[in-house]
């Protein structure tokens, strides 16, 4: 598995100051993608324990607020175990720091894996560049939701975030 960037400081993914990290490789090939240098699952860099390490150790400053895992596509199925071991070890590590997510999968796709049990915020589904709108919060085209996973698990219905 590879990643494409680390942001040390991003105040655009998410609420806050965050660290985000873009993982290689996407098979969804949308129109317009805002990141087309990340969908070769070849390019980047290789995703290793140091990687996670770094990762995590960006995450300790007290005016970071959380964790975002973009791409790229981190669901993948070459990405997706990757994604869950960086996940489930920021929880373990911060667990009052908050976790968001991007990926082309949908929320009810994804429901059964593992990762969703570390992430609080998803926002799920394909860009479609038709339903464009630059008005939108976290999320460039209208199809897509920014899904609360974790009171959707407990309540077992999809509930938006607030
Ligand atoms: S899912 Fe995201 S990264 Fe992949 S092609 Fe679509 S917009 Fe680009």
């Amino acid at each position: 598995m590879r990643y494409n960037t680390i942001r040390k400081m991003d105040i655009s993914n998410g609420p806050g100051v965050r660290v985000s990290i873009f993982m290689q490789g996407c098979p969804f090939h949308c129109k317009n993608c805002f990141n087309q240098e990340t969908w070769d699952f070849s390019g980047g860099k290789e995703f290793t324990e140091e990687t996670i390490d770094k990762v995590l150790n960006l995450c300790d400053k007290n005016e970071i607020k959380g964790l975002s895992i973009l791409g790229g596509e981190p669901m993948a199925p070459g990405n997706i175990e990757g994604t869950t071991k960086l996940a489930k070890e920021f929880k373990e590590k911060y667990p009052n720091k908050n976790l968001w997510a991007w990926s082309g999968f949908k929320y009810e796709d994804l429901k059964n894996k593992d990762v969703l049990k570390y992430v609080d915020v998803l926002v799920d589904g394909t860009y479609k560049d038709e339903l464009h709108d630059p008005t939108l919060k976290w999320k460039g085209s209208s199809n897509q939701r920014v899904i609360d996973v974790q009171k959707s698990m407990e309540n077992q219905e999809i509930c938006l975030l607030k």
